[in-house]
């Protein structure tokens, strides 16, 4: 028997077989995850192919000049950009149907200058350097009255929709804002208290913890979307990625590397998405958001039902879920 559970951030409702439990082998198309394609065996995300990406916005680098060799960390324009931050925000009407113009930015964060390490074989001194060049950029972008909202995304492999396999994440400044998390907005108007915040209270001691660290608390939500999607969300609350502390950056480095590990090693090497919820910027102020991250392996493709309805259909219950995960977390160094 199945259930259809609320997902309150996405006020939006999920069915889940309770007991029927999935093995990682049993979904077909995570044994392909990897094969994005390189056009012509050619990288422009390599080290020593700097002048094939438009000029960087920012890097770390040791003592070499900017579009150069010796970075650690580089973020560029996206060069496919569908986006640009140029004049104001214009609403054109066609009758009924209505646009604006695409105002914005989409920039690319390259993790590493090596084509051929992954991402969770990343130090987590190099992860900890992302999380901060990641802050520093949507710090920068929301300097910017045009920018709404701020979203942080990485794909891993063919099926999370990742192109370009050297390991990258990706920044896309929009200026609206997304309707998809209205939900922490309507709880906090019905409760006057964060969603996020309660659902720590909640699930701290719950069968769908996966692990907790000093700043942070790793869980299955109770109406995940996908198979084994685990969510990482900051003990304190906080609304924006941005005000991420130093000592939270030093923390979620080691969590997410460990995790990401984890998610390698016990789902069959999957592709993932990696994407992070935050409040948005520059508008009028609404109580309710609070930061956090959602990771969604992605063992299944999109079917007719979800296009449709709108409702995921998840085969694998996030109880069951969470033990396999917290098991193998706690397993590891
Ligand atoms: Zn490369
Ligand atoms: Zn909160």
């Amino acid at each position: 028997m199945s259930e259809l559970r609320k997902d309150l951030v996405k006020n939006n409702w999920v069915s889940v077989a309770e007991h029927r439990a999935l093995k990682p082998n049993d979904f077909p198309i995570a044994k392909k995850a990897l094969e994005s394609s390189v056009i012509g065996g050619f990288c422009p995300f390599c080290e020593g192919n700097e002048q094939f990406t438009p000029p960087e916005i920012a890097s770390y680098r040791e003592n070499s000049e900017p579009d150069t060799k010796g970075w650690l960390v580089r973020a560029i324009p996206n060069k496919f950009s569908a986006f640009e931050l140029d004049g104001q925000l214009e609403e054109n009407r066609h009758g009924i149907f209505c646009n604006y113009n695409g105002l914005g930015k989409h920039e690319v964060i390259i993790e590493t200058p090596e084509h051929n390490i992954d991402f969770h074989q990343l130090s987590a001194e190099r992860m900890e350097m992302i999380l901060k060049i990641l802050r520093d950029r949507y710090n920068d972008l929301a300097a910017d009255e045009r920018i709404k909202y701020i979203q942080i995304y990485k794909n891993r492999g063919i099926f999370a929709g990742a192109s370009l396999e050297h390991s990258h994440s990706q920044i896309v400044a929009l200026p609206l804002v997304p309707a998809e998390n209205q939900g922490v907005i309507d709880y906090y108007n019905a409760n006057q208290r964060c969603l996020l915040c309660d659902i720590l209270a909640q699930e701290r001691s719950d069968e769908r913890l996966v692990a907790e660290s000093a700043e942070f608390i790793l869980l299955c939500p109770y109406a995940p979307r996908f198979p084994y999607e685990t969510w990482i969300i900051p003990k304190k609350h906080s609304e924006h990625f941005g005000s991420i502390t130093a000592a939270e950056m030093q923390d979620l480095a080691k969590i997410i590397k460990k995790f990401s590990n984890v998610m390698v090693e016990s789902l069959g090497d999957p592709s993932y998405n990696l994407v992070i919820n935050t409040a948005p910027v520059n508008v009028a102020y609404q109580p309710g958001y609070h930061w956090y991250i959602e990771v969604t392996p992605r063992l299944l493709v999109n079917a007719a039902v979800e296009i449709a309805s709108g409702i995921y259909i998840n085969p694998v219950a996030p109880e069951l879920a969470a033990a396999m995960l917290r098991e193998a977390m706690a397993s590891k160094q």
